[in-house]
C-alpha cells in the first residue's frame, strides 16, 4: 500500500490517492451482502446474505485480489457510484464523506483498532450467513439502518 498522508480521511473524496481511497472501509462488510431489489418499485431490502467470498467470522473479503474472477459483477466502488448508489449504509466512509460528514468515532482511522468497527455493532461479522447456505432470500430480510441506529 502507498503513503497514507495524515488526517486524509479529513480531505475531499476526490483529493484521495487510490492507496487513500481503499484505507478509508472501515470493514463493516455490509457493502458485501446481498440486496433485493422490488421489480416494480425498485425499492431494496438488504439482507443478512453474504457474498459468497465473505469470511462470515470476520467480515472481510477472503480473495479481495482476485474476487472480479468469482464474482464478476463485485462493484468497485468509486467516487461516481458512491454517489449514485442509494444502498450504501449511513455508516459507510465513503458515503459519510461524499456528504461532507466526519467519520464515527468508531473508525478504526479514528480509534486505531480495527476491532471497534465490531464493538460498535456496525460490522456484519457473525451476524450473517453464506449464500451458499442461505436457502430462500426472502427469509433473510434485515433493516440494518434500523439495527445499528445507535452507532450511526
Ligand atoms: S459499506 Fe462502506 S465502509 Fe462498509 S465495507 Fe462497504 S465500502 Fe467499506
Amino acid at each position: 500500500m502507498g503513503e497514507l498522508r495524515d488526517q486524509f480521511w479529513e480531505l475531499p473524496l476526490a483529493k484521495l490517492t487510490r492507496a487513500e481511497w481503499e484505507a478509508l472501509c472501515d470493514g463493516c462488510g455490509r457493502c458485501c451482502l446481498q440486496k433485493i431489489e422490488d421489480a416494480d418499485t425498485g425499492a431494496i431490502e438488504d439482507t443478512n446474505i453474504a457474498c459468497l467470498l465473505l469470511d462470515t467470522g470476520s467480515a472481510q473479503c477472503s480473495d479481495y485480489r482476485n474476487r472480479k474472477a468469482f464474482v464478476p459483477d463485485c462493484l468497485r466502488l468509486t467516487l461516481a457510484i458512491v454517489e449514485d448508489v442509494p444502498w450504501l449504509p449511513k455508516t459507510c466512509a465513503y458515503r459519510l464523506r461524499a456528504e461532507n460528514k466526519p467519520l464515527h468515532d468508531w473508525h478504526y482511522l479514528i480509534s486505531g483498532d480495527r476491532e471497534t468497527v465490531k464493538h460498535a455493532g456496525v460490522s456484519v461479522a457473525g451476524r450473517v450467513v453464506s449464500e451458499t447456505d442461505a436457502g430462500p432470500m426472502e427469509h433473510h430480510i434485515v433493516d440494518w439502518d434500523a439495527a445499528d441506529d445507535g452507532a450511526a
